[in-house]
C-alpha cells in the first residue's frame, strides 16, 4: 500500500483544528504523537459497550473484556515478533517499564560496587531510575559517549565492560539528535560479555520496524501515546528466560496465585509484573493504534518520514546561522537546532503564535546538553501525517523569527 498522505491526515481529526487562527502545524511528535478516530473510538466503544473489570468475572462482559485485553496483548507481541505474550508486560509507560525492571532486575541482581552501562543520549527516564538504585545500593552508571556528529563511540563502549558490569541501557533513536543507535551490533557485544541489555524504544517504535528476536533484545520497552495510541499505557517485553528469574514489582491483585497472612505465592508470566486492575480500555487503543500502523506498513511509514526530515534537514540548513544538533549518518525524524542566540524559548513561543508546534528546552536528557555545551534546543520531529508544506512553514517561521530579532 503506497501511502495515502491525505486519507491519513483526515484520520487525525485534530491536525484539521486551527491555534490561533492559523492552520496547526503538529511538529511535536517525539513527545506525543495525535491518534486516529479509530483509536478513540475504539476507546469509547468499549467503555460504552464491553466495559467489565478484566480476569475476575465469570459474567459476559469480563470474559469479553478479558478476551479483547489479552487480545491486545497478542497484537503488541506480534508486532516486536515476541516468542510469547508472556513475554508482553503491560505498564504506564517507557518510564514505569524501565522503574519496573530496574526495581526487579536491582533488586535481585545486583550488588553493591555492580555496574549498569548507559549512553551518554539517555532520556532522563533511563538514567534517574538507575540513579535511583545507585543510591539504594550503591551500584556505578558509566556512561557511553559520543562524537560531534551525535553517534555513540562504538570502541569505547566496548572498553566500559567490567566483571562488575550487570546491564546495558541504549535508547535505539535519540529523542534530541534523532541519531538511530545500532542496537544490534550493541547487544551482540553486550552478550559477548554475557551481559542483557535493555532497549528504550520510546523514539523508534512508532518509526521504523522493531523486531526483538532479530535483535535479540533481552528487555525493551515503549509507550503507547508516542505511537498514535492513548495516554497511560506502556509495554515492558522482557525474554521470557530472564522475566522468569525477575520478583515483582508492585504487589496487589492480578499478580497473586494464593495469599495467606504467612505467605504468597505469585501469579504466571506476565500477570506476577502487573499488580491491581490493567488499563485494559487503553490496551485496547494501544492494539487499534499498532493495527493502524500495521496496515499503513512501518516500512512505508520508515520511507516516507526519511524522505521528508531530508527535506526538513536541507530546507533548515538554507537558514542563516543555524545549528543542527545531530548529523549521524543514521537518523530518525527528529531535527534539533538552535538559530544565532535566539533562546530555544523565545523561536518556539513566537512559532506557536504561527500555529507551529515545536518542543524546546533540554527535552529530559540533561546530561547530553551538557555534552553539547548547550541548555537546550528547539526540536522539530516529524510522525507519519506530516507534509512538506508543513516543513516549508517551519522554515518560513523561522525566518520570520530570525528576521524579528536581527
Ligand atoms: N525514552 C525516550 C527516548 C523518550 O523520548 C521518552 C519520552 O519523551 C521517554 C523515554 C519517556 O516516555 P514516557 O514519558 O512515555 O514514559
Amino acid at each position: 500500500m503506497i501511502m495515502n498522505l491525505q486519507q491519513i491526515r483526515s484520520d487525525f481529526p485534530i491536525l484539521s483544528r486551527t491555534v490561533y487562527g492559523k492552520p496547526l502545524v503538529y511538529l511535536d511528535n517525539g513527545a506525543t504523537t495525535q491518534k486516529p478516530r479509530c483509536v478513540v473510538e475504539s476507546i469509547v466503544d468499549e467503555y460504552y459497550s464491553v466495559n467489565a473489570n478484566v480476569h475476575r468475572g465469570v459474567h459476559f462482559l469480563s470474559q469479553k473484556a478479558t478476551e479483547l485485553h489479552e487480545s491486545s496483548r497478542e497484537t503488541v507481541r506480534r508486532f516486536i515478533n515476541a516468542r510469547s505474550t508472556n513475554e508482553i508486560v503491560f505498564t504506564r509507560g517507557t518510564t514505569e517499564s524501565i522503574n519496573l525492571l530496574v526495581s526487579s532486575f536491582g533488586e535481585a541482581l545486583m550488588q553493591e560496587g555492580d555496574e549498569v552501562i548507559l549512553s551518554v543520549m539517555e532520556h532522563h527516564s533511563n538514567i534517574v531510575p538507575w540513579q535511583l538504585l545507585a543510591g539504594r545500593k550503591g551500584i556505578k552508571l558509566r556512561v557511553i559517549p559520543m562524537n560531534d556528529r551525535g553517534e555513540l563511540l562504538l570502541d569505547e563502549y566496548e572498553k566500559l565492560f567490567t566483571p562488575r558490569t550487570r546491564m546495558v541501557g541504549i535508547t535505539q533513536i535519540s529523542n534530541v539528535l534523532g541519531t538511530v543507535n545500532p542496537v544490534g551490533e550493541m547487544i551482540a557485544t553486550a552478550h559477548a560479555h554475557n551481559i542483557p541489555v535493555v532497549i528504550d524504544a520510546a523514539q523508534s517504535i512508532p518509526h521504523i520496524a522493531v523486531d526483538v528476536q532479530q535483535l535479540d533484545a533481552d528487555f525493551l520497552v515503549f509507550s503507547a501515546h508516542k505511537v498514535y495510541g492513548p495516554t497511560g499505557v506502556g509495554v515492558l517485553y522482557g525474554k521470557e528466560t530472564w522475566l522468569d528469574r525477575l520478583p515483582p514489582y508492585q504487589g496487589g491483585g492480578e499478580m497473586i496465585r494464593h495469599v495467606s497472612f504467612e505467605h504468597t505465592t505469585f501469579n504466571e508470566l506476565p500477570f506476577k509484573f502487573e499488580a491491581g486492575t490493567p488499563d485494559y480500555i487503553g490496551t485496547t487503543g494501544l492494539a487499534k493504534a499498532l493495527d493502524y500502523v500495521t496496515a499503513i506498513g512501518i516500512d512505508h511509514i520508515a520511507a516516507y518520514e526519511h524522505g521528508l526530515t531530508d527535506y526538513a534537514t536541507r530546507r533548515l540548513q538554507e537558514i542563516p546561522h543555524i545549528r543542527i544538533f545531530g548529523e549521524a549518518a543514521r537518523k530518525g525524524s527528529v531535527i534539533s537546532f538552535l538559530v544565532g542566540n535566539i533562546h530555544h524559548f523565545d523561536m518556539g513561543t513566537l512559532l506557536d503564535r504561527l500555529g507551529i508546534a515545536v518542543r524546546t528546552g533540554h527535552h529530559c536528557a540533561q546530561p547530553l546538553m551538557q555534552r553539547l555545551g548547550i541548555e537546550g534546543t528547539v526540536r522539530a520531529s516529524f510522525a507519519l501525517y506530516n507534509t512538506r508544506e508543513e516543513i516549508d512553514a517551519l522554515v518560513a517561521g523561522i525566518e520570520r523569527v530570525s528576521k524579528m530579532f536581527s
